[in-house]
């Protein structure tokens, strides 16, 4: 390893927040969402830490097809069903599951001549508005999925827009539209990703679908991790590779945006945008220094971020710096920066490397 910077990865804490969603929706299976690459935790030794789970959710079938390389054996589903019919002949070589949120699809699937046989859950949109069907549509697009040799029909996945906020009525609006189905909702039920698991018991039903959550982060915009009981995964951290005394006045970085009021030190720290920090995190962000609090000064670059140092006299050139992660919640950094926690650990480049703890 040359540059400082990693990501280490508490394979334990992963475990732990798993058990908390289980002990949390005790009479739901458990599937683990581990797409984008384990949220940017790194998707083999996620799944495999995650062995205990019932099965894992995926974007594409490239993803899917990494966890059975790995011999990972848990039934895997594609979350967004197919995107070409050419790919039906791997989901049915690996036996992984599909999502179905649109008539092509269907359709698709009626004209392939199948294989073998596919397990199918239909996606209803009960008011996100991104993907599935209509919940009128549902029983036609049952029939015709029945009718398909093949498919044998898995059940009815729905996904809530405003979970991550527990006082948006969206919410309930949207269990109150997945319950008036009535005895035409065929099939296992699976509505909750995270922030319903946590905060609407009402929606655990045959299926859980925790993401974040899973990775020690609070999918709520009110809370952090500790709050649930949840221990995050991910720390994200460097080195000090420069200390400076800089004056009054002198301009620090591109652009010479952040002024020095006083005096002060100054340390380079080796991480930057091109690792997946966000250029766009203001001065004033918070990282940690030897485990003691500092501040972000100036334009985060590719490689590097500068730090105010003032009231860190032991601060030294090898000093650890935190971004995220132990002792400093990625909830923070995200609010600070304007975005959510999903975007930060995903955004974490391949030349970081990925340290199992
Ligand atoms: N279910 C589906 C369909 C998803 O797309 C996602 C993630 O976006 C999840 C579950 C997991 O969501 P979260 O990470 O908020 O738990």
């Amino acid at each position: 390893m040359t540059r400082p910077v990693r990501a280490r990865v508490d394979v334990d804490a992963l475990r732990s927040n798993l058990q908390l969603a289980r002990r949390t929706a005790p009479h739901s299976r458990i599937l683990a969402v581990v797409k984008a690459n384990a949220y940017g935790h790194g998707l083999v030794p996620v799944a495999r830490a995650l062995e205990a789970a019932d099965a894992f959710g995926v974007a594409g079938v490239e993803e899917a097809l990494l966890l059975r390389q790995a011999g990972i054996q848990k039934p895997i589903v594609l979350l967004e069903g197919f995107f070409h019919a050419a790919e039906l002949d791997e989901v049915i070589r690996h036996g992984l599951n599909l999502v179905v949120h649109a008539t092509h699809q269907v359709e698709a699937l009626a004209t392939a001549a199948l294989a073998g046989p596919v397990r199918v859950w239909i996606k209803l949109d009960t008011g996100m508005h991104r993907l599935g069907f209509a919940p009128a549509e549902l029983a036609a697009v049952q029939a015709r999925l029945q009718s398909i040799t093949g498919v044998e029909l898995a059940g009815l996945m729905t996904h809530f827009a405003c979970a991550d906020d527990r006082t948006d009525p969206a919410t309930q609006r949207q269990l109150d539209a997945f319950a008036a189905l009535g005895p035409g909702a065929v099939g296992e039920h699976s509505l909750a990703n995270s922030a319903a698991l946590l905060g609407w018991p009402e929606a655990h039903a045959d299926w859980v679908r925790p993401g974040l959550m899973l990775y020690g982060i609070s999918p709520f915009v009110d809370s952090l991790a500790a709050d649930h009981g949840l221990t995050p995964a991910m720390t994200l951290e460097t080195e000090l590779i420069a200390i400076r005394d800089c004056a009054a006045g002198d301009a620090v970085g591109y652009g010479g945006v952040w002024v020095c009021p006083e005096s002060m030190p100054i340390g380079v720290a080796a991480i930057g945008y091109g690792d997946g920090y966000p250029r766009h995190a203001p001065a004033g962000t918070p990282v940690l220094v030897d485990g003691r609090p500092a501040q972000l000064i100036g334009r985060v670059s590719m490689d590097m971020l500068i730090l105010d140092l003032r009231g860190l006299p032991e601060a030294r050139v090898g000093s650890r710096v935190t971004l995220w992660g132990e002792g400093l919640p990625v909830e923070r950094i995200a609010r600070q920066a304007g975005t959510i926690p999903y975007e930060l650990v995903c955004a974490v480049t391949a030349r970081v490397p990925l340290l199992y703890e």
